[in-house]
C-alpha cells in the first residue's frame, strides 16, 4: 500500500497520455505551447503499461486516462485493454473533451473502460467556440449520446466563468439531470498558462444560483473524491470541486503521470520525478522506488487561495485536471 507522510493512502493514478489537444480552452491552453514534447519522447503504451503494473502491484486501485486530449493518441483502446486484462477490477476511467468520442466509444467500452468524464462548459455553440477556440459543441454532444448508448457511466465537468458561461449553470445541470448524468462544477484554478482575464466562480456563488432554482441538502464529501456533493429532493446529486477550500487536500489520494514519464505528487506544483529511464531499461525496482519517493514527498496542500500573488505554473494540459 502507498501511504504518504500525512497518512493519506494513495491509490489513484491519473495518466496523461498526451499533452496535445485539439481544443484551445481559455482556462487551460489558450495558445499552442511554445514547444510540444517531441513525439519520440513520449513513453509508448507498452512502457506506460509497465508502470501501470508496478502501480497496481503497489496498491493503486483507480486509473484515469487523461491529457491533453487522450483521444488524440492512436490505439488508446489497446492501452485500456492491457490495463483491464492485467487487473479487471481496476476502476478504469477517462476524462475527455468528447470531440472524437462518437467514433470510438464502443471500442473503449469493449476494451474495459468503465467510466468517462466529458467536459461541457456550455450548450451554446458560439460560447463553446469562444471557450475552446473552435466550433466544437455538436461533436461533443454527439459524443455524450454515444457514450450513454454504449453503456459507459458518464459524468460531466463544467468550469463556470463569469461573463462566459455563468448564466448557463442551471441549463447545463438540467441537460445532465434529464440524462441522469452527474455533473461536477469545477472552480476555475488560476495558472500561468490560462488566459489572464478569466474570472472563475467560487462554490458560494454557484450555490446561490442553484439554490434559487432547487432545494438540496449538503452531503459533504464521498470518500476520497474531491467533490463536495449536494442532493436534490428528487435524489439527483451534483458536485462542486473547491480547490481553494482549506480542507480540499485532506483526503487527496492521487498522483499524476505525464506522457513522458514524470510522476507528479500534486496538481499545483511543478515538482516531479521521472520514471522514464527506469522503465526504459526495464528496472522495475527502480521505478517502484521512484513511485514510493513521489508518494513520500506529496505535499500536504496545494496553494490555491493560499499565497497572495503566486500563480501555479503547472500546465493542466500536461497532467490532466
Ligand atoms: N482534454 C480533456 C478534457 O478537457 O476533459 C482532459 C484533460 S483536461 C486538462 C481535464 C479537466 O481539467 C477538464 O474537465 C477541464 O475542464 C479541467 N481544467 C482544465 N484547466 C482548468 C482550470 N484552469 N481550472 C479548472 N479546471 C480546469
Ligand atoms: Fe484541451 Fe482539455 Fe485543456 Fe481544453 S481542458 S485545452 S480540451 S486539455
Amino acid at each position: 500500500m502507498l501511504i504518504d507522510s500525512y497518512d493519506r493512502v494513495v491509490d489513484y493514478l491519473r495518466v496523461s497520455v498526451t499533452e496535445r489537444c485539439n481544443f484551445r480552452c481559455q482556462y487551460c491552453m489558450p495558445e499552442k505551447p511554445f514547444s510540444w514534447v517531441p513525439k519520440e519522447n513520449l513513453l509508448s503504451f507498452e512502457e506506460l503499461f509497465e508502470f501501470m503494473k508496478i502501480a497496481i502491484d503497489e496498491g493503486v486501485k483507480k486509473i484515469r486516462i487523461t491529457g491533453g486530449e487522450p483521444l488524440l493518441r492512436e490505439a488508446l483502446d489497446k492501452f485500456i485493454k492491457m490495463i483491464y486484462d492485467y487487473e479487471p477490477e481496476i476502476d478504469l476511467s477517462m476524462t475527455t473533451n468528447g470531440f472524437l468520442l462518437k467514433g470510438v466509444a464502443q471500442k473503449l467500452k469493449d476494451a474495459g473502460l468503465k467510466r468517462i468524464n466529458i467536459s461541457i462548459d456550455t450548450l451554446k455553440p458560439e460560447v463553446a467556440h469562444t471557450i475552446a477556440g473552435k466550433d466544437v459543441l455538436k461533436n461533443v454532444l454527439e459524443g455524450v449520446e454515444e457514450a450513454l448508448r454504449v453503456g459507459l457511466s458518464v459524468k460531466v465537468n463544467m468550469v463556470p466563468m463569469k461573463g462566459l458561461n455563468a448564466d448557463e449553470i442551471v441549463e447545463v445541470l438540467e441537460y445532465c439531470k434529464e440524462r441522469n448524468i452527474s455533473i461536477r462544477f469545477i472552480e476555475y484554478m488560476e495558472n500561468a498558462h490560462a488566459k489572464v482575464d478569466i474570472s472563475g466562480m467560487k462554490s458560494t456563488e454557484l450555490l446561490e444560483i442553484l439554490s434559487a432554482q432547487y432545494s438540496f441538502v449538503d452531503n459533504g464529501f464521498d470518500g476520497a473524491s474531491p467533490s463536495h456533493y449536494y442532493t436534490m429532493s428528487d435524489g439527483y446529486s451534483f458536485g462542486i470541486i473547491e480547490p481553494y477550500e482549506d480542507d480540499f487536500c485532506k483526503k487527496c489520494n492521487r498522483i499524476r503521470l505525464t506522457a513522458e514519464g514524470n510522476l507528479i505528487p500534486c496538481l499545483y506544483f511543478d515538482e516531479a520525478m521521472s520514471i522514464r529511464d527506469a522503465i526504459k531499461r526495464g528496472d522495475i525496482k527502480g521505478a517502484a522506488l521512484v513511485l514510493k519517493e513521489v508518494v513520500r514527498t506529496k505535499p500536504e496542500k496545494n496553494r490555491w487561495g493560499g499565497v497572495d500573488g503566486e500563480l501555479s505554473s503547472r500546465a493542466f494540459y500536461e497532467t490532466g485536471g
